[in-house]
């Protein structure tokens, strides 16, 4: 029979015996695969002890190789090397006056058809394109404004990186849990099972090898760019449970950031946004409930549908490593080798790609390098890729953006079938 213990008794053995962090100890806790929920933290209920260690060397903390940290190994030489280039070409790393035009341009998408819209009440066909440019302009901001103002890239003012973060509103999400999510986990962690979370079990999809083969994935190379669609939407109720767990992982407070407060702001957040994009339209236009429910989940659409495959084409496709967390939490690799290892760019040539994805398609440059704007990513690449080369380490690239749509669709048939 196995042994059970209370949860009260797990807690201490965690926190005591094995010197865990706070954090991490309710993170187990709460893991699914225990079964327990966080209202269950009475201690009333028993875990299985077996069940538990396996689960806790699961999530022991990873820890990235720094033996061989030198004056001479490849992260050193290539933080040198881009050091050099900015110095030498007496450039900032943060955003420059052709960033200004295009955020300016990106909000201008969202927020220019919403207003024709309001304003106009124009036929369906019309009414139809101007949700289509707003689910754009969603896209658009989050990749090119957002993702480097929350990375701290933008400016060096950190009031301007809060404003422009903040864009994220825009969409009825929250910062905070971005911040967390992927500023720390995915960035930190990437593609490593169970930390990442971005390549964590995703309803239908599966997009890492360590997330349990089921049925449903046989045909996920078709289904899973509907459910891509729906990833700002989802992301609009997740936001809910994803800031409950971080804030009983201690996340949230790691961020300075008072936990209730927090939940407050977000609930208080969520309301304006969709009194704003719901609630406006219903109020000083002619468009029917059932017309504005269907423009909203269009646009969100659209913007998911864009996000997800622009994200995805970094990651999940072929020469990109997946990483199952070493029993001892101990990475083979350095952390600027594993970036190398499980990213990859694509469409480096195509000046118009790169602008529109705001640099999304050198994401090895970004893993490397999140503080520095993505306006530098081109010139970038190729310090990288002459270091990498120099350090025998590959440089997984792909010519152009349908090759690498084309080699995530064969990933995803490879997941769905071994
Ligand atoms: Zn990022």
């Amino acid at each position: 029979m196995r042994e059970t213990i209370t949860l009260k008794d797990a807690h201490n053995y965690m926190l005591n015996e094995l010197g865990m962090d706070m954090g991490l100890v309710t993170d187990i806790l709460i893991d699914d695969r225990l079964k327990i929920l966080p209202e269950q933290f009475c201690g009333k209920v028993c875990v299985h002890k077996d069940n538990l260690e396996e689960v806790i060397k699961r999530k022991k903390m990873i820890k990235f190789n720094t033996k061989n940290r030198s004056k001479d190994n490849f992260s050193t030489t290539l933080r040198k090397n881009i050091l050099n280039y900015f110095k030498e070409n007496d450039l900032s790393t943060t955003a420059n006056m052709g960033m200004i035009f295009k955020t300016i341009v990106m909000i201008s998408i969202y927020v220019v058809p919403f207003i024709l819209l309001v304003t106009l009440n124009p036929n369906m066909w019309v009414s139809i394109g101007l949700v289509i440019l707003m689910g754009l302009g969603i896209a658009g901001t989050g990749m090119c404004v957002m993702h480097d103002a929350v990375h701290g890239a933008y400016s060096k003012k950190k009031w301007v990186n809060k404003i422009l973060g903040g864009t994220l509103y825009l969409l009825g999400c929250n910062t905070l849990n971005w911040k967390i999510q992927h500023n720390i986990l995915h960035h930190t962690y990437t593609n490593i099972s169970e930390h990442d979370e971005d390549v964590d079990t995703k309803g239908p999809i599966r997009l890492h090898k360590d997330v349990p083969l089921k049925k449903i994935h046989k045909y996920q190379y078709v289904h899973a760019f509907f459910f891509y669609g729906l990833m700002t939407l989802s992301k609009m109720y997740n936001d809910f449970p994803q800031l409950i767990k971080y804030n009983k992982m201690g996340l949230t407070k790691k961020q300075k950031v008072k936990p209730k407060q927090e939940l407050i702001k977000m609930i208080i957040r969520k309301i304006a946004y969709l009194s704003i994009v719901i609630g406006l339209p219903l109020i000083v236009s002619d468009y029917t409930i059932l017309e504005v429910i269907v423009g909203f989940l269009l646009m969100h659409w659209v913007a998911g549908f864009i996000l997800s495959v622009i994200f995805q084409l970094a990651h999940v496709v072929e020469g990109a490593q997946q990483t199952t967390p070493p029993e001892d939490g101990n990475m083979e690799n350095e952390f600027a080798v594993h970036q190398l290892l499980t990213t990859s760019d694509f469409g480096r040539d195509s000046k118009l790609l790169s602008w529109l994805v705001g640099g999304l398609n050198f994401q090895i440059e970004h893993h490397l390098f999140p503080h520095i704007c993505h306006i530098h990513y081109k010139k970038l690449s190729y310090i990288v890729e002459e270091t990498a080369k120099q350090y025998n380490l590959p440089y997984n690239t792909k010519k152009t953006f349908f090759s690498a749509l084309n080699s995530h669709i064969k990933q995803l048939k490879i997941l769905g079938n071994t």
